[in-house]
C-alpha cells in the first residue's frame, strides 16, 4: 500500500518523505478494510446509479466532487470530522486540517489501540471524466485516490460503532492533509495535540 502510493510520486524528495512519514503510522488491514472496499468500487461501473443505501459511496462521491489542494483541506475536514461526529467518535483537530478521532469498544474496559490513518489533499488536474460526481473545482481533482482512502477509513468507522459492543480498545482514527507534499506529517507530529493523545494512550493489559 505505501508502496504504490509512493510509486505514484515522482519527486524523489516527495518519495522519501513519504516513506519516512508511513514509518509513523500504523496501517490497519483488517476484513472491513477488504469489505468497504468493495463497497465503494463494486458500485462504481454504474456511474449514473443513485449511491442508495451504501454510505462509503455518498461518502466517495461528495469527496470526489470537492476536492481540495494540500494544506487547503478545509471543507474536506470539515466533512470528515462531522461524519466522524455522527458515528460517535470524539474528534480533534490536529496539525492543521488534519483531525484525530478516538473510538473506545464497549465489551472490555482495557485493550490495544488501533491508528488507522488516511490522507486528505487532491492534486492540481483538471478532470474530465465526465461522471456525475466529478470534481466541482476546476484544476483540482482526487486522481491519487485520496477520496476513495477516505471514502473506506469513514466506512471502517462506521462498522465499528455500530459494533463496538463486541470489542475492547481504542480506534485512532488520523486523516492527514497535505500528503502530496510530505508536509501534512510533519505538522501533526509537531502539533503538541499529537504528543498528549499519543501519552495517554494506555498499554494493553
Ligand atoms: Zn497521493
Amino acid at each position: 500500500m505505501v508502496l504504490a502510493r509512493v510509486a505514484r510520486c515522482a519527486h524523489p524528495l516527495i518519495a522519501r518523505r513519504a516513506a519516512q512519514s508511513a514509518r509513523v503510522f500504523v496501517f490497519c488491514c483488517s476484513g472491513w478494510t477488504v469489505a468497504a472496499l468493495t463497497d465503494v468500487v463494486m458500485a462504481q461501473p454504474d456511474a449514473q446509479a443513485a449511491p442508495s443505501a451504501l454510505p462509503a459511496l455518498v461518502d466517495y462521491r461528495w469527496l470526489h466532487a470537492h476536492p481540495e489542494l494540500s494544506g487547503q483541506e478545509r471543507e474536506t475536514s470539515r466533512y470528515l470530522e462531522r461524519r466522524l461526529r455522527s458515528l460517535g467518535a470524539r474528534v480533534q483537530r490536529v496539525g492543521g486540517h488534519g483531525l484525530l478521532a478516538t473510538l473506545t469498544g464497549a465489551a472490555a474496559p482495557n485493550g490495544p489501540t488501533v491508528m488507522y490513518r488516511v490522507d486528505m489533499d487532491a492534486l492540481p488536474i483538471h478532470e474530465r471524466t465526465g461522471v456525475p460526481y466529478a470534481s466541482r473545482k476546476p484544476g483540482v481533482m482526487h486522481a491519487c485516490g485520496h477520496d476513495l482512502h477516505m471514502a473506506i477509513g469513514l466506512e471502517v468507522v462506521r462498522r465499528l460503532s455500530t459494533t463496538r459492543r463486541t470489542w475492547s480498545g481504542t480506534l485512532m482514527f488520523v486523516a492527514q492533509p497535505a500528503e502530496e507534499t510530505g508536509e501534512g506529517a510533519y505538522e501533526i507530529l509537531a502539533d503538541p495535540t499529537w504528543a498528549r493523545a499519543l501519552g495517554a494512550v494506555s498499554k494493553p493489559t
